[in-house]
């Protein structure tokens, strides 16, 4: 059903959550949680709770991820209206605050022109909603983690927390909060206009000619997704698609799958890659990045960056190390190391490096 509000047409909640659903948005801050699902969830949790709150997850602490940064600049209204969605759906006020969570940069940047969008009217609630809160600069990369977001703005060290229970069941303040990144309120938005068709957008970064944000289907292949920016490079090459470190490290023979992750392609050039380097680059940020909350990820990183030191990757020892973290990481971060590392060693580095 359409309600007539003003002059705009709206669609209900109740049909806006059966679109949601149907169109099988996930989230795109990397997790590719249904957005559907964890509103509905929340929503249940707020019911039983009295009230919860709202964050926009607009961290992009992935290295050359840029496309928050792009709609924030070019997609404010939007991004905006697919907030105002949210808080809808949940009820105003069943809303205590909404954190607009971003990094410096981005708030420096972006602030002046979301506060513009909020005057609209149309936002007189949802403005008096919004806090914007500045990542904290030192948090690094577990900074934009959902469950650490809701430590650092609940006034708790930088980590993430042990789950469940999920922020849609306790999280800010032990409410139910609903987390999402700013490209999944983008889509909603266009959900709630009828426009929206499966497309997502991709960061082009690396040795291409056309960098850039790019919105395409989110089902195309990267190969598709190098042909259709231009990008497609005329030297031998490999891609880390998903995120710059957290990511999957494919040859050119391989590319037939699509993107996952924060949505990025960066592109290496066989020829001008050092191939040790580069690997010593991705255990480094691990090592750096690792919070140090649990000892797979924290001992684990380091000793891993040592035993490369010592030319000891083709160890049983390096090995092992990488499974540990792959079964028993807290969050996302140390799971992500062997993911790289090893797509990494398996696809470039033992098919191309002359071996010691
Ligand atoms: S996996 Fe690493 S970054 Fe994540 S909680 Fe554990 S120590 Fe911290």
């Amino acid at each position: 059903m359409l309600m007539v509000v003003g002059l705009y047409i709206k669609m209900t909640n109740q049909l806006l959550i059966k679109k949601i659903e149907e169109s099988g948005l996930t989230g795109r801050g990397g997790g590719a949680f249904s957005v559907a699902k964890k509103w509905k969830l929340v929503k249940k949790n707020i019911d039983n709770s009295n009230f919860g709150y709202i964050i926009v997850n607009a961290a992009e602490g992935e290295p050359e991820v840029k496309k928050d940064g792009y709609l924030l600049e070019n997609e404010t209204e939007l991004v905006i209206a697919g907030i105002n969605r949210a808080l809808l759906y949940l009820g105003t006020k069943n809303i205590k605050a909404i954190y607009f969570y971003l990094n410096v940069l981005y708030l420096q940047k972006y602030k002046a022109k979301i506060e513009k969008v909020l005057k609209n009217k149309e936002y007189k609630e949802l403005a008096k909603k919004i806090i914007f809160y500045k990542k904290p600069q030192e948090s690094g990369y577990i900074g934009g983690e959902e469950s650490a977001i809701v430590n650092v703005i609940g006034g708790q060290k930088v980590r993430p927390s042990q789950r469940p229970p999920f922020p849609p069941e306790v999280g800010l303040f032990a409410k139910p909060t609903l987390i999402n990144n700013v490209e999944s309120f983008y889509n909603v938005a266009l959900i709630a206009k009828g426009t929206y068709d499966n497309k997502r957008l991709f960061t082009l970064a690396g040795a291409c000619s056309h960098k850039g944000v790019y919105n395409l289907s989110a089902t195309m292949s990267i190969a598709d997704i190098l042909h259709a920016t231009d990008n497609y490079p005329d030297f031998p090459f490999f891609v880390i698609a998903g995120g710059a470190v957290c990511g999957e490290v494919l040859d050119q023979d391989q590319l037939i799958a699509g993107v996952e992750g924060s949505g990025l392609i960066m592109i290496f050039n066989h020829q001008k890659t050092d191939y040790d380097k580069l690997l010593d680059f991705w255990l480094r940020f691990y090592e750096n990045q690792s919070c140090g909350l649990c000892t797979p990820c924290r001992e684990g990183s380091y000793r891993l960056r040592e035993l490369f030191k010592e030319k000891k990757i083709k160890t049983e020892k390096f090995t092992d190390l990488l499974d540990n973290l792959e079964q028993s990481t807290f969050c996302a971060l140390g799971s992500s190391l062997p993911y790289t590392v090893k797509s990494y060693l398996e696809n470039i580095y033992f098919k191309y490096k002359k071996y010691e």
